[in-house]
């Protein structure tokens, strides 16, 4: 498990940053770093020595305003003592401190948590609470403050609940009656948060409430950890390292204390960079590197990807040119604190001229699941999205994916919006969801059980156009001239919709058509994804039509970033309302001449499109007025 471990020659003292501590004198303008030391490093910093010598390859390339230091992970628990002088360690280096719990019986065994009808087991998590909070007046609890098990007093306890609402039950009272109340008995001052892991679309399951937990904790967090989208097993997209930090402020706005990234799983730099920005794109106060360990481990040449030496946002050999020796090496003390110390310098500057982010609202009912992590594709697909845990009825556009489904009076909401002369945009798996529940009393509309393998589309009055491959859609029956196709897709003489309209009173229905592979929207051709953005984004003031992979960040002060995720260039157009006339890029200054696009027949689109390209792996900054 522990492949990163450093071998302690490894940490050479003989290496001195002069350049690099001029570019971390300071600390950041527009976030704070703190840094995770699990039970197992807090236990060897016992030994003085062994944890002077590493702080210093640390500080060295990183500016650190907190240090998170671990009390309970797999059994390990360092003593008081040893707590006490971490504590006073830092704090002679002028860095904050707070407690970290980690409630695993054994990590390496699937992530086994305790059993949370176990009295003995049950004594043992009060214990570790009552013993952080002897000792800090801030308390994290990392990614497993849930329960897998599933032994024989589990099963007599759940009784004829289900495995969600059992575990949802027996989390919220294990937060009040063995963390948060003890926690706070033992010391009235602490502030006890609970760190949310990236698995969101499936926590009901093994008892993360997002209901009742946030209300009684002080804080939440995120963990914004993505890791690698195709190669890693959990398969998330990295628009997620932005999504998800956005949905858990809008469950506690102002209680979302930061995010959290490794570097797992990230086979070149960029890919660790790029969760890092993401964390701070989507404004998170805070961001926690995991951790101590992990900032020792030394940079690998292995790192630099393919399309580096190209000024690319994240520059792998100008990141080096600070510790380079004459014969093109690095020495080994040079590690991934110099990367996000070096990725953090790249955004400072920008971050605070970004307003407040803004994006399509989504409702995500709590405890809801469908189309599981679907949202993140379509912000692959530059559709800036805003998760919400509540009907955003106040909304001109609400989009609605199948996990809305789970909100029993859905139906009636949706009917509400359009009355109100309002937009709302429904997948097909919401469609498919609510057969049977009132849906066709708005449009007469099936997802029926045929599906089509298609790769031409008619997304508009040109020349059908093709994708790259093809892709396998549920067949969508509709009645003619009651709804209508917006976009089609066509084969061997038939077509079926992938985005439907459909009037009702004053409102508009869209069906957004899903194919069965998520990650086909990315194959859809650039024209069809244009008329999807269209019309999801009509109330936004910008849109960036272009191929997927490019993610829009929307900011509500006419501050935007566009940023791409491909590996080679990507050729984009940014479309703005015409009420604004220039658009600048924000980091070169640069002034970008916009044109106006001609509309449907002839007429005015009241739209000035402006090309621009991202480099592979690159963001850019932009402002319009
Ligand atoms: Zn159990």
């Amino acid at each position: 498990m522990n492949r990163f471990k450093i071998p302690i020659a490894g940490v050479s003292m003989l290496f001195v940053h002069s350049v690099l501590h001029s570019a971390h004198a300071g600390h950041y303008k527009n976030f704070d770093v703190a840094i995770y030391m699990r039970a197992q490093e807090v236990r060897q910093a016992a030994d003085p020595k062994w944890l002077e010598s590493r702080w210093a390859v640390v500080q060295k390339q990183l500016s650190v305003d907190k240090v998170y230091i671990e009390t309970h992970r797999d059994g390990a628990m360092p003593d008081a003592e040893t707590v006490d002088a971490a504590k006073r360690f830092f704090k002679d280096k002028g860095v904050r401190t707070a407690g970290g719990i980690t409630l695993t019986v054994n990590e390496g065994n699937r992530f086994q948590t305790f059993c949370y009808t176990n009295p003995d087991h049950r004594k043992k998590v009060q214990d570790i609470a009552e013993f952080t909070a002897r000792h800090f007046d801030e308390i994290i609890l990392d990614d497993f403050f849930f329960t897998n098990c599933k032994c024989e007093s589990c099963i007599r306890a759940k009784g004829r609940r289900s495995w969600t609402r059992f575990r949802l039950d027996l989390m919220t009272e294990a937060a009040r009656d063995l963390i948060i109340g003890p926690a706070k008995a033992v010391n009235p001052k602490v502030k006890v948060i609970v760190k949310y892991p990236n698995w969101y679309e499936h926590f009901q399951g093994l008892g993360f409430d997002l209901e009742t937990e946030p209300k009684l904790f002080d804080k939440i967090y995120t963990g914004n950890e993505t890791r690698d989208p195709d190669r890693s097993n959990q398969h998330l997209q990295q628009y997620q390292g932005y999504e998800i930090f956005r949905y858990f402020e809008n469950i506690k706005p102002g209680g979302n204390a930061g995010g959290w990234v490794d570097p797992y799983g990230s086979f070149a730099l960029d890919r660790y960079a790029e969760q890092l920005w993401l964390t701070l794109f989507a404004k998170a106060p805070e961001i926690t590197l995991f951790d101590f360990r992990q900032m020792l481990v030394p940079l690998r040449k292995e790192l630099r990807a393919d399309w580096q030496g190209r000024d690319t946002s994240f520059d792998f050999d100008a990141m080096m040119a600070q510790v380079r020796k004459s014969d093109g090496t690095w020495p080994d003390d040079v590690t991934y604190a110099l990367a996000a110390g070096y990725a953090f310098d790249r955004v400072d500057p920008v971050l605070g001229k970004l307003g407040r982010p803004v994006g399509i609202k989504s409702y995500k009912p709590f405890h809801s699941t469908g189309e599981d992590f679907l949202h993140n594709y379509l912000g692959m697909a530059g559709i800036p999205i805003e998760l919400v845990p509540e009907f955003p009825a106040d909304a001109g556009i609400v989009l609605l994916a199948e996990t809305a489904g789970a909100d029993p009076a859905i139906v009636d909401k949706i009917k509400k919006q359009l009355t109100d002369g309002k937009t709302v945009v429904i997948t097909s798996g919401l469609l498919k969801a609510l057969k049977g529940r009132g849906v066709d009393d708005i449009v007469e509309l099936q997802v029926t059980e045929r599906k089509a393998l298609v790769n031409t589309f008619a997304a508009g009055f040109g020349p059908p156009v093709q994708a790259k491959k093809d892709i396998l859609i549920p067949q969508i029956q509709y009645l003619t001239n009651d709804s209508w196709e917006e976009v089609s897709a066509l084969s061997d003489g038939i077509g079926w919709p992938i985005l439907h309209s459909a009037d009702y009173a004053k409102g508009k229905l869209y069906v957004l058509t899903v194919p069965d592979n998520f990650g086909d929207i990315y194959s859809l051709p650039p024209e069809v994804l244009t008329r999807i953005r269209e019309t999801l984004m009509k109330d936004l003031y910008v849109r960036v039509d272009g191929p997927s992979k490019v993610a829009l960040f929307v900011y509500d002060n006419n501050t935007f970033i566009a940023e791409s995720f491909l590996p080679e260039d990507a050729q984009i157009r940014i479309v703005l309302d015409s009420k604004l006339k220039k658009l600048q890029d924000e980091i070169s200054g640069e002034e970008l001449p916009g044109k106006e696009i001609p509309g449907w027949w002839g007429r005015k689109s009241g739209k000035t499109g402006y090309d621009a390209t991202l480099k592979p792996h690159s963001f850019r900054v932009f402002r319009c007025e």
